[in-house]
């Protein structure tokens, strides 16, 4: 997808503040944090949105990597949250899959 800014981010076309980074997976510092730690991870393959993703393993894969980062990367062991904007109605701005880790501090609801 030539035209999707996190295929670009991934690419190195458009600079990011990378935290961890494997053959499947890239983290980076979200550029508007809503919290003190405020990390996005996505997979290296494009799909547009969680709700199309037709590949369970990715899925899991995904949901591996947000904890391995979590703990080893950012060691946020007090805890953190993990969101996944699903479509427009979601609150979804950037359409290539990606779940946010919010963490630092004691988060409100
Ligand atoms: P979402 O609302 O789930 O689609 O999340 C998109 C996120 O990407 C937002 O939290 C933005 O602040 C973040 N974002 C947009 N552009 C960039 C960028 N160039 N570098 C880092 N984060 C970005
Ligand atoms: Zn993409």
């Amino acid at each position: 997808m030539s035209d999707c800014l996190f295929c670009k981010i991934i690419t190195g076309d458009i600079p990011s503040d990378k935290v961890y980074e494997d053959a499947d997976v890239y983290a980076f510092k979200d550029i508007h944090p809503k919290a003190p730690t405020h990390v996005l991870v996505i997979p290296k393959q494009h799909i547009d949105t969680f709700a199309d993703c037709e590949d369970p393993a990715l899925l899991g894969m995904l949901l591996d990597r947000v904890r391995t980062i979590a703990d080893d990367v950012l060691n946020l062991q007090a805890g953190y949250r993990i969101v996944i904007k699903v479509r427009e109605g979601g609150g979804q701005e950037v359409f290539h899959l990606h779940a946010h880790i919010l963490g630092g501090k004691k988060l409100p609801f």
